[in-house]
């Protein structure tokens, strides 16, 4: 899902959380639910050795097209990205974490969030277990030749 779906959805689930949470958790949640996607430009660094934000940007738009047009076959071909904050394993750290230090617990919902709007984009596009295993979008990084 693109940053700007997400800030919009998480703009509007946060107006509303601020009737029961305090203004500053919600701030935080709402940060967290937008700058997940930082581990994108943390990928794409670390493969491309490149720096610039706003290419990052557009070559992940372009290669998340490719990707999304590839045929269920295709897709299990490909390499697919590493995105650190993305799956099951990062959130379910920050929960444990978040019992020793509370204002984790915000970025975890934060996260939860945006994991599940992208889990849905996954789901249309038959890709859902690398989107919510991190563990295996790495497997499948290593085992696939295929960018
Ligand atoms: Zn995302």
């Amino acid at each position: 899902m693109l940053p700007k779906q997400h800030i919009i959805i998480n703009l509007i689930i946060c107006l509303i959380l601020l009737f029961f949470i305090q203004p500053i958790y919600v701030l935080i949640i709402f940060l967290s639910s937008v700058f997940i996607d930082f581990d994108h430009y943390l990928y794409y660094v670390f493969e491309k050795k490149r720096f610039s934000l706003k290419s990052a940007y557009n070559w992940f738009l372009i290669e998340t097209t490719k990707f999304h047009n590839l045929s269920v076959e295709e897709k299990k071909k490909h390499r697919y990205f590493i995105l650190i904050f993305h799956g099951l394993e990062p959130l379910i750290l920050l929960y444990l974490f978040s019992f020793y230090i509370p204002i984790l617990f915000f970025i975890f919902f934060g996260f939860l969030m945006h994991l599940i709007e992208d889990s849905i984009i996954a789901t249309k596009f038959k890709y859902l277990k690398r989107k919510l295993f991190l563990s295996y979008a790495i497997y499948m990084h290593i085992k696939n030749k295929v960018k």
